[in-house]
Formats: structure tokens, sequence, C-alpha cells
């Protein structure tokens, strides 16, 4: 395993490879909306030189574990093979939004149908190598249901914590895993609390990926894979729904890694989409750009935005978005400062229009939060110049009907 070090993104503090540790021990109780998320750090010297041996990425694999060096593992674990997901062109959505080229990365092919489970798959492998009989987590469905069913096939017992307005067809999903489920009474934020107390207490395995530093390593693995698929060379845009923020900032940790290694020239700027109802991102990217770059990323972040409250209430439609604390923003908010990144906000409704154009012009079957990514898209290139000369990436990160 190539990890050098575990860093803290709020005071820089370091721990080992080998901690468990979940949280920075300095920052852990000072603020509970900034608890200190680990960044896991990699000697890219050796990573470069694996690499460069031409065996560095994994030929024979053609899931996650293709990209090993970038990965928190000593070996490829016994998982659920969740990643190689297509990307194809969708000449249709180009020409309808004037982008010469437009990709979509079709995550609805993962093993329980969403991105997440790259991320599951890095957790249980490691949660598998510690001998850990029991894992948990807090999600508004699919991370739940992606842990649920890669426990069921490694023989794990499963706690699912949802949000009371986790839908019946969710429910549905974890019974059929067979996970123990428990529905709060309140939003996603107060399940994420639940969860942490009682994996706390039972010494269970965290797969709460805003909180667990391993998980959002996962995540960079659609990145690595866009890479690769577009011939080791970045598109100008890369755009993605965001809930807690690790799933985009993943996408922009992998680029970065990437440019390190010298395996690619530029980097996308990125694009994150939040609904108009919940857009916590929106409002602390744009209070965090007017202020010194130094003094923002160690201070505190402002506080979140509306959107779902405590009684349970839904904030927008697009479930795996509504989160009204978003807890790896300091991780999205450092990755889009890099690249002159964006986060923009769309109607529920403009998002099911969405959906629709993507099944009837691209032929992929999206969620609604996934689904936001285009209408997203769509906004940014409005404000931006349009697609002139412009290739983007979509991720659609999930393919749950509701
Ligand atoms: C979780 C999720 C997201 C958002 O990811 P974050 O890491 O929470 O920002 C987007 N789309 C789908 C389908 C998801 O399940
Ligand atoms: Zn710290």
């Amino acid at each position: 395993m190539l990890v050098s070090e575990l860093r803290c993104l709020r005071c820089g503090h370091e721990e080992a490879p080998s901690s468990r540790a979940y949280l920075c021990p300095r920052c852990e109780d000072r603020n509970p909306r900034d608890p200190g998320i680990l960044d896991v750090r990699y000697d890219y010297d050796k990573v470069a030189e694996e690499v460069a041996r031409g065996g560095g990425w994994l030929q024979s694999r053609h899931d996650i574990f293709r990209f090993l060096p970038l990965l928190p593992v000593e070996a490829p674990g016994p998982v659920l093979p969740s990643g190689g997901t297509p990307l194809f062109a969708a000449p249709r959505l180009a020409r309808r939004l004037g982008l010469r080229a437009l990709y979509l990365k079709d995550e609805t092919r993962n093993p329980t149908r969403c991105l997440k489970d790259r991320a599951t798959a890095v957790g249980l492998t490691r949660a598998l190598q510690q001998e850990r009989k029991t894992v948990y987590c807090a999600s508004a469905g699919n991370a739940a249901i992606s842990l649920a069913g890669f426990s069921a096939h490694a023989g794990l017992e499963c706690h699912a914590y949802v949000p009371r307005a986790a839908s019946p067809e969710r429910l549905q999903w974890l019974e059929r895993y067979g996970a123990r489920t428990h529905i709060s009474s309140g939003n996603y934020d107060q399940a994420f609390a639940e969860s942490e107390e009682a994996g706390r207490e039972g010494g269970w395995y965290s797969r709460n990926c805003a909180y667990n530093p391993f998980l959002v390593e996962g995540k960079k693995t659609a990145a690595l894979e866009v890479a690769e698929g577009l011939g080791w060379r970045a598109p100008d845009l890369l755009v993605a729904p965001v809930g807690d923020g690790c799933t985009l900032a993943a996408q922009g940790k992998a680029f970065r890694e990437l440019a390190l290694l010298g395996l690619v020239e530029s980097r996308p700027r990125l694009v994150g989409v939040q609904s108009a109802g919940v857009q916590p991102m929106v409002r602390m990217l744009q209070e965090w750009e007017g202020s010194d770059p130094s003094g923002v990323l160690s201070g505190d972040p402002p506080e979140a935005g509306t959107g779902g409250d405590a009684t349970g209430a839904a904030g927008t439609a697009a479930a795996s978005m509504d989160v009204k604390t978003p807890r790896n923003a300091r991780r999205l908010l450092a990755e889009l400062r890099d690249v002159n990144g964006q986060v923009l906000a769309v109607e529920d409704d403009r998002m099911e229009e969405a959906r629709s154009v993507l099944a009837r012009e691209a032929g992929v079957v999206a969620e609604l939060t996934s689904a936001a990514a285009l209408a997203g898209l769509e906004d940014f290139l409005h404000a931006d110049g349009g697609g002139r000369d412009r290739t983007a990436v979509v991720l659609v990160t999930g393919g749950r009907e509701s």
C-alpha cells in the first residue's frame, strides 16, 4: 500500500497510515459541521514508479482495483465488482447543449446501480481485512443500499440509518438485501448523528463517506476511468450532483493526482449541481469566494443553508442530494477553488425535464439527483459563454427509480 499519511483537511495534523482514527483527534470535538476530516495521501514517487513499470494499473482487472496504486488497500478485496462502467458519447445531448462532445459516465451499471458502490468496495475491503463483522452507515438510500448489497455478498451484518423521508422503494431494497434498517425521526443529518453514536458504541465499521477517509478514495476511480477512457486526457468540464460533496471532490482529487503523476496535462473545471430547495454548497462557495484563501481554509465554514428540516420533511424530491449540512464541504471547496469550479442549483421541475431528456435522447434512465447534473450543465453553459469548443463529462451517478 502506497499511502504515506492521513492529513487533516482542517488543521494539517498528520496521522500514520495505520491509524484507526476516523477523524482528526485535534479537531474532532471542535465543530460538528467541520470535524477534521482526514485526507489520504500517497507516496506519489512510488506510485509513479509503479505506473511507469507498465503493470502499475492492473490490466487484468476491470473493476476499481485496476487503479490499486492510488487506492488505500493492500490488494483487491473479495467484494462485489464495482466500477468499470461505460463512458460513452451522447451526440444528441451534445448538439442540444452546443458542446463539441458530451460523454456520460454511466454509474447506474454498478452492482447496486449507483456510484456509491465504488466507495463501498474500498470500505468493505478494509473492513474484511480488519476482520470486522458489522458495518453501518447513514444514508438517504443509495449508500445504505450499496452497503447492504455488498454486506449480503460478504456475509457481514449491516445497519442502515435512514431519514424519515426515505422512500418505501428504498426501504424495500434494504429489506431485500437483509440489512437492519433504523428509521430516524428526523432528516439525513439526524440519521447521520444517530448512526455515528451507534457505530461508536458497537465498535462497528463506518461507511459514512464524509467521515471514514478511505471511502472517497474509491469514488476517485470514476474520474480515473474517465481519464483512461478519453485517452489520458481531461475533459474541459466534469459535472456531478452534490450532496455531502464527496463525489465531486473525489473527481477533482483524482485529476489532481493524475496531473501530479504527469499522466494528464490539464484538469477539468468541476461543476457541482444542487437543488434550489437545498443549496448549502452554493452559498458556502459564494461566502468563501470573497475571502482570503489561507484564512478561509483555516477558519470554520459558514452556516449551512435551508432545506430538509429536523421534522424529516424533504427539501427536494432529489433524495440523494437532500443534504443540509454537507460534511465534506471543506474538501470540495478546496478542489473547486483549485480549478475555478462552480456549484449551482436547479429547480426540481428542471431535474424532471432533464431526466426525461436523458432517457429520450441518450437512452439512460437516471435518478432525479443524477439528472440534475444535466440541467445544471445547461445552466452553467448558458452563464459561461455556451458550449463553444468544449468537451463535458456528466457523471450519471445513480439509476434508482425513486
Ligand atoms: C450520494 C449521491 C450523490 C451525491 O454524492 P455526495 O458524495 O454526497 O456529494 C449523487 N448522486 C447519487 C445518485 C448519490 O447516491
Ligand atoms: Zn485537525
